[in-house]
């Protein structure tokens, strides 16, 4: 059972959805053409606490850095490197916050310079994916509606969704019940009510859905090497409808960031 957030505890999560949204908006910044992702780890990480938050992922289970950075096959949970990043390139920034004692986390991926035009159709259909779930995401559905919308949109287009890793709950908790897969039948899982705050995180291939993970006991690779993408948005189900907590219009609306 999920206990619905107060609207106090809903304000905070906005709070907290609004300084990672506005973080990925300063690696959007960074992102080009000869940075390294350790470098966007330091932008990011700085950014966060001069607002007064702690990055979460630093710490979490081992993680060694305070957002992961995940390079073309990476699906998720790539460590920032020394790895310098090229034209045509794809990289996903997952951040997560701690502030006032609730959580942050949203992911974004961005292309480096240009991108092949089959690049630029999975960035594209990835993040449609997360908008077609956040619309399935209405009170009275069920967390099966939101993977159904999200596996049948991406697999119309021939790409493939990840199933080893999925959306949740948040709230004092990063990762809380429900899980919210990205795939699904329509009408199954638990069922969505207002109060709930939910993580939505689509994990696109460009080729097949098999992935293996690395050495590191971290990053996940899509087993061919096909790319991957990978967008999450926070929402809460407030009179009956989802509304977003986390934006990308700090990125999107910034005629500086390539997106
Ligand atoms: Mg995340
Ligand atoms: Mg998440």
């Amino acid at each position: 059972m999920v206990r619905p957030k107060t609207e106090e505890e809903i304000a905070l999560l906005r709070e907290n959805a609004i300084i990672v949204s506005k973080t990925l908006a300063e690696v959007g910044k960074t992102v080009a053409p000869g940075v390294t992702t350790k470098e966007l780890n330091r932008v990011a990480e700085t950014f966060i606490r001069d607002h007064g938050a702690i990055p979460s992922f630093l710490g979490f289970e081992g993680f060694p850095a305070a957002i992961c950075a995940s390079v073309n096959d990476v699906v998720v949970h790539g460590f920032p490197s020394d790895y310098v990043l090229k034209e045509g390139d794809i990289v996903t920034a997952d951040i997560g916050t701690l502030y006032k004692g609730y959580n942050g986390d949203s992911a974004y991926t961005f292309p480096v310079g240009e991108v092949s035009a089959e690049t630029r159709r999975l960035l594209d259909v990835t993040k449609a994916s997360l908008y077609k779930g956040i619309e399935a995401a209405v009170a009275g559905n069920r967390v099966g509606d939101i993977g159904y919308a999200v596996q049948s949109y991406v697999e119309s287009f021939g790409f493939s969704i990840v199933r080893e890793l999925e959306g949740h709950g948040i709230g004092r908790e990063m990762h809380e019940a429900p899980g919210v897969p990205n795939f699904g039948r329509q009408g199954h899982g638990p069922k969505l009510v207002d109060g709930m705050t939910i993580c939505i995180e689509p994990m696109v291939n460009a080729g097949g859905r098999s992935v293996y993970l690395d050495r590191n006991g971290w990053s996940v690779h899509t087993s061919d090497r096909s790319n991957s993408a990978h967008y999450e948005l926070t929402v809460v189900i407030r009179r009956g409808k989802a509304e977003q907590l986390s934006t990308f219009d700090f990125i999107e609306k910034d005629p500086k960031i390539i997106f």
